[in-house]
């Protein structure tokens, strides 16, 4: 088998249908996978398949899903399997963020954080796990975020919940080893998508001073993902498992 080919893998990338989902589903495509596309906005979700099949005939397929929603969750597996003959990449994506100070937020506000951003991926991972284990092994990918690690006085409970992600992909990391699972998460930097448009406006000086705290010099494209999401997806990462991968230009190891 070919280090980064991914022909004959079936990848599933919830929140796909845009942002850094869709840059993660592109690379996947280029590498070869099928990739289900997966959202709450069944329109949009059908234009991004659309779109990656430009790249490639008939590599994307769009299937509705809300992240928070068990048995939606488990039909997107199901639905996988059945329509693609199988799941050996899941792609963790879907996650929102609500900004505010930690005196500010309100019990609904932390639910809903929670449920988007480590709930989901607790019940995406465990839906995964059946058909991978059976298959003999897969692939998991989930998306945390500088905020895993490093303290957000504007978001704290989206740092709580990603940090919740990391420790949640580290224990299922070991504990499906033997079911040759590997389970990796990425931490993306500051990337120009919806979510950050809106934290922009919440923050007008945030657009400069990523730009002057980044080596890089620039924020991230949902595409700069792509190329770690894929060497986790491949044999290539068949002896990496557990670990929390940033990719943001160098904003974690600069002094502010
Ligand atoms: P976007 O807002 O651009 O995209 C979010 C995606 O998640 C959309 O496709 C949306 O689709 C989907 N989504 C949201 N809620 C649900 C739900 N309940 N069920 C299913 N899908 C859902 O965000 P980004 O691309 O910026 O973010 C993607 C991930 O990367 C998130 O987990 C985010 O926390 C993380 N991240 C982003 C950073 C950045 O700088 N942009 C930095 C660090 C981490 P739909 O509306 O159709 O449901």
């Amino acid at each position: 088998m070919k280090l980064f080919d991914l022909s004959g893998r079936v990848a599933i990338v919830t929140g796909g249908n845009g942002g850094i989902g869709l840059g993660i589903a592109q690379g996947l495509v280029e590498c070869g996978a099928s990739v289900v596309v997966s959202g709450r906005n069944a329109e949009k979700s059908a234009a991004a398949a659309e779109q990656l099949n430009r790249t490639r005939a008939g590599a994307a397929i769009a299937i509705e899903c809300d992240v928070t929603v068990p048995e939606q969750v488990t039909a997107l597996v199901s639905r996988t399997v059945d329509q693609l003959g199988g799941l050996h990449i899941m792609v963790n994506n879907a996650g929102i963020g609500i900004r505010r100070r930690p005196e500010e937020y309100t019990l609904d506000e932390y639910h809903q954080l929670m449920n988007t951003n480590m709930t989901s991926i607790f019940l995406c991972c465990q839906a995964a796990y059946f058909p991978m284990r059976d298959a003999g092994g897969g692939k998991i990918i989930n998306i945390g975020s500088m905020a895993s690690f490093l303290g957000h006085p504007y978001g704290p409970i989206y740092a709580a919940s990603k940090g919740a992600v990391v420790q949640w992909s580290r224990s299922i990391a070991v504990a499906w080893a033997e079911q040759n699972i590997q389970v990796n998460c990425i931490l993306p930097g500051w990337i120009d998508t919806e979510l950050t448009q809106s934290a922009r406006k919440y923050r007008t000086d945030l657009e400069a001073r990523v730009n002057m705290r980044t080596p890089a010099g620039r924020w991230g494209t949902p595409y700069d993902l792509a190329g770690l999401a894929c060497f986790l997806a491949a044999p290539a990462s068949d002896y990496v498992t557990g670990t929390a991968i940033p990719v943001d230009g160098g904003y974690s190891i600069s002094m502010p």
